[in-house]
């Protein structure tokens, strides 16, 4: 049996997208999810094992795809579980990328094991993007824009105002601004100068609305920078019309050759379930991880440290012959 074998850390969002994409994906399967709750709670098709029990999965399992949240639950687990398995996560919070990945890179490489960190769309593809837009002009300018898209960290802020029920937040591209940039005239952009945010706000019966939306507005670093609107609906509405978690976004590479012709890279992402897919992603890329671990490969890595064709279940052959 040549089926790759994967585990699932952690059943929220991204570990139900993971179980998801594994079915999509012919050459793989999901032996276990391994959750901190109590395994009955958890409404999955495999079997669920409390996470204590992950030692006895040694040598039964080729990649544990770890979907735990990036601010306390990876940095812990990651460690753990490194010890014994081969990693994907998709730890995104960028400031700290570099410190992360010193640890995860001196726990793998006493283990003897694989661990790819930080993968998924932020970082991850728009990573590659930057990067491949950096090789080819090295003489131009980098733009991401981010959205539309529902930011995880902007609803919480909105929702612990006083007054508000319950709110989303999106986050938009203004247009004028991806013009300029589209122009190729590579104008210097904040990202307060890049991107609106919309919130969609349930208030508290007989809340002043008047007060939430200036202390919205006024929100330092969240919002008071930023093109604001608030708009107040019912709850009913928020139910209908903000449950599902779109994002996506565009890197840009805007730059010219040595005669001064003008070239850009745009790559852009319309996503209508980040979860989903960021799973996919991590997906993808346990592949690439059980490649590099058969030919002896151990430490940290990330996307820029994996080879393309190795995310692919064809033979390098076959890519060859029909995608080159
Ligand atoms: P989430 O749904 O909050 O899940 C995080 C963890 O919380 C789960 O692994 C689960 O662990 C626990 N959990 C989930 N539902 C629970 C519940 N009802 N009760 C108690 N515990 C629950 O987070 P997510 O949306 O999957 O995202 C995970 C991380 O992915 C985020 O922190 C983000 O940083 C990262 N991410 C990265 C990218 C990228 O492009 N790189 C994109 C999207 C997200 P247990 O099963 O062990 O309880």
């Amino acid at each position: 049996n040549k089926m790759i074998k994967i585990g699932i850390v952690g059943y929220g969002n991204l570990g139900k997208g993971v179980e998801m994409a594994i079915s999509q994906n012919t050459d793989m399967e999901l032996t276990a999810v391994f959750t901190r709750r109590s395994p009955e709670s958890i409404n999955s098709k495999a079997t669920v094992y409390n996470l204590s029990e992950i030692e006895n999965f040694k040598g039964l399992i080729d990649v544990m795809i770890l979907c735990g949240g990036s601010s306390k639950d990876l940095p812990e687990q990651v460690i753990q579980i490194s010890k014994h398995f081969h990693t994907v996560d998709s730890f995104d919070t960028h400031a700290k990328i570099p410190a992360y990945f010193d640890e995860v890179n001196r726990s793998s490489t006493e283990n003897k094991t694989l661990s790819l960190i930080s993968t998924g769309w932020d970082p991850g593809l728009f990573s590659m993007a930057r990067l491949l837009g950096q090789c080819v002009l090295p003489q131009g300018e980098d733009y991401t824009f981010w959205g539309k898209g529902l930011s995880q960290g902007h609803s919480d802020a909105v929702r612990r105002v006083v007054g508000v029920k319950n709110g989303v937040q999106y986050t938009i591209p203004l247009e004028d601004a991806l013009e300029q940039v589209r122009s190729g005239s590579n104008p210097k952009l904040e990202t307060a100068e890049k991107h609106q945010r919309i919130c969609y706000i349930v208030a508290e019966e007989g809340a002043d609305i008047v007060e939430i939306e200036t202390t919205i507005k006024t929100m330092p670093h969240y919002f008071a920078e930023y093109q604001t609107t608030v708009h107040f609906i019912s709850e009913e509405e928020l139910l209908k019309n903000h449950s599902k978690m779109p994002h996506g976004g565009i890197v840009f590479r805007s730059g010219t050759s040595a005669s001064g012709s003008k070239q850009k890279i745009e790559f852009s992402l319309e996503l209508e379930s980040n979860p989903e897919f960021t799973s996919s992603v991590l997906v993808a890329y346990a592949r690439a991880i059980s490649k590099m671990s058969k030919e002896g490969q151990i430490g940290a890595k990330t996307v820029f440290d994996i080879p393309l064709g190795y995310l692919s279940p064809k033979s390098a052959e076959e890519l060859r012959a029909t995608l080159l």
